[in-house]
């Protein structure tokens, strides 16, 4: 007779045959639906059955019946050595060795929540600006074209394309392009001036020069022309645009992501850049380890009690305010003309006046009185800061005893790009629900449990994150059942207790509903 519906399930797996490693054609039926122990000699068997045929081929199975897409990035599966396995189920399997052979492995990584994270970030991630905080987004040309629309009938509008920011040099041959090119003015250093006769610009300044693309007004039957000429502009400024008014403030605009407020860009996120193992995720000034040798503060100020005329900076010694020599004479004189009190403990300075000791004045100029043997007179002088003239004097030391003199100051500090978070702050500068992956990642099994349950998605990233949240519900859900809600994320692995990571790999294979 013909059997009608799904096929009785077998109560057994029926294993005949079986040859792998030291099996000599075992035959052996084992009761499903119960714990079933496998007991015997040490090298018996029990693993080449167990690990190597039953598990093996319910992989290789489970492999099989995926797509040929899916099956490509898997690899082939070798069947074990067996005549017939009938009954089997998918398999799952738990070895009892430790994990954390990695030293980088973490709770996040074992359990596969890392990973997840990260294509969770790229996809749905919003990029904020690393260095304003602001939201960064990319614009269409239509969609810029439509926002200009928007101001008042009659607004003289003035479309610019960056084609130089804050670069020194004559530029002939850029000035000559855009003349070839026909336009016919520029916006050189905030001024808008004729292309036509001028051959270059000064070579010992820094320049930003623009092209004005359109000058419009305002107004009805505008919006081909405007998308039009924001679409050249775009082209020209390399997907960056400049929307002014005569008298009027810069609004920039930016086909890729990018801070028009900072004037930097930002590449498309993808699962690499949130991670600190790809060249295209670690912070690059520590190569995402998260600490770096560089200049110590806590080695540089050793005692912020003191004032600096007691040696509160250890690298000029105690008594600067009475040094006369070469670049003690400068320091008292910068310290006097930025109004430092020498008698004052370190740390009782305004905050503000120990930034610019330790890290410059920036563009601001100090007139320096000298006097010597030769004559005297006077100078002007940029102040560069305690800590980057230690940093270039010991990257341009050349004997050995300059070189430990400034290596005093070295130390394995926490990377000031990154702040130890080993990711580059443009990836860490992405926010989910405004938390960024480092956040995120920091958090317990149970907050970050709360955490997700929490997050309200909408649209199309709601649709986009359904699966990559499932999995990550699924596994963060099982920890908390197995009673690891207290571990964090970014535990290291081997930190963890054997019971704690037996239950921990069972979570991945347990999330990944098989
Ligand atoms: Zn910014
Ligand atoms: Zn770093």
């Amino acid at each position: 007779a013909v059997s009608s519906g799904a096929p009785m399930e077998l109560d057994h797996i029926h294993i005949k045959g079986a040859r792998e490693h030291n099996l000599r054609s075992v035959d052996v039926k084992i009761p499903k639906k119960k714990l079933v122990v496998m007991t015997g000699v040490s090298g018996s068997g029990k693993s080449s059955l167990a690990f190597d045929t039953l598990y093996a081929d319910g992989q290789r199975r489970y492999v099989e019946s995926l797509s040929a897409y899916a099956r490509q990035f898997l690899g082939q599966m070798e069947k074990p050595k067996y005549d017939v396995i009938r009954g089997l189920s998918p398999t799952i399997s738990i070895e009892q060795k430790t994990t954390g052979t990695n030293p980088r492995s973490t709770v996040g990584t074992i359990t596969e929540i890392s990973d997840y994270l990260r294509v969770l970030y790229a996809r749905i991630g919003t990029q904020h600006c690393h260095l304003c905080g602001d939201p960064v987004q990319g614009q269409t040309a239509q969609q810029i074209a439509r926002e200009l629309a928007t101001q008042p009938s009659g607004t003289r509008l003035i479309l610019l394309a960056p084609i130089l920011v804050n670069r020194k040099g004559e530029h002939r041959e850029l000035l000559a392009e855009t003349r070839r090119e026909g336009f016919v003015r520029l916006r050189v250093n905030g001024e808008i001036v004729e292309s036509e006769g001028l051959e270059s610009l000064d070579k010992r300044r820094k320049h930003t020069v623009e092209v004005v693309v359109d000058r419009l007004v305002v107004g009805k039957g505008i919006s081909s022309r405007l998308t039009e000429s924001v679409e050249v502009a775009l082209k020209i400024g390399q997907g960056m645009l400049i929307a002014t008014e005569p008298d009027g403030e810069d609004r920039v605009f930016s086909e890729s992501m990018a801070c028009g407020k900072c004037r930097v860009s930002f590449p498309e996120p993808t699962p690499q850049s949130f991670s600190f193992n790809s060249p295209q995720g670690m912070c690059v000034d520590c190569n995402g380890l998260g600490t770096r040798v560089e200049i110590d503060l806590d080695l540089v100020i050793p005692d912020p009690a003191v004032s600096i005329d007691e040696g509160a900076v250890k690298p000029w010694g105690a008594n600067v305010s009475e040094k006369t020599g070469w670049s003690a004479g400068f320091r008292a004189q910068i310290c006097a003309q930025l109004d430092v009190d020498m008698d004052r403990p370190w740390k009782r300075l305004p905050k503000r006046l120990r930034e610019t000791l330790l890290y410059g004045a920036g563009d601001r100029t100090f007139r320096v009185q000298w006097s010597g043997r030769s004559g005297k007179g006077t100078f002007d002088q940029e102040w560069e800061g305690i800590v980057p003239r230690l940093e270039r004097r010991f990257a341009q030391a050349s004997s050995e005893r300059a070189k430990r003199w400034y290596a005093q100051f070295l130390g394995n500090a926490e990377c000031s790009r990154c702040g130890g978070t080993r990711l580059r702050p443009e990836s860490a500068a992405v926010r989910i629900g405004d938390e960024s992956i480092v956040q995120v990642s920091s958090r317990t099994v149970t907050e970050a449990l709360e955490f997700f349950r929490k997050l309200s998605l909408e649209g199309a990233a709601a649709q986009i994150a359904t699966e990559v949240l499932k999995e990550i519900r699924g596994r963060l859900d099982f920890l908390g059942s197995v009673g690891l809600g207290y571990l964090s994320l970014d535990r290291s692995g081997p930190s963890l207790s054997g019971g704690e990571s037996q239950r921990i790999r069972l979570a991945s294979q347990v999330g990944s509903e098989l």
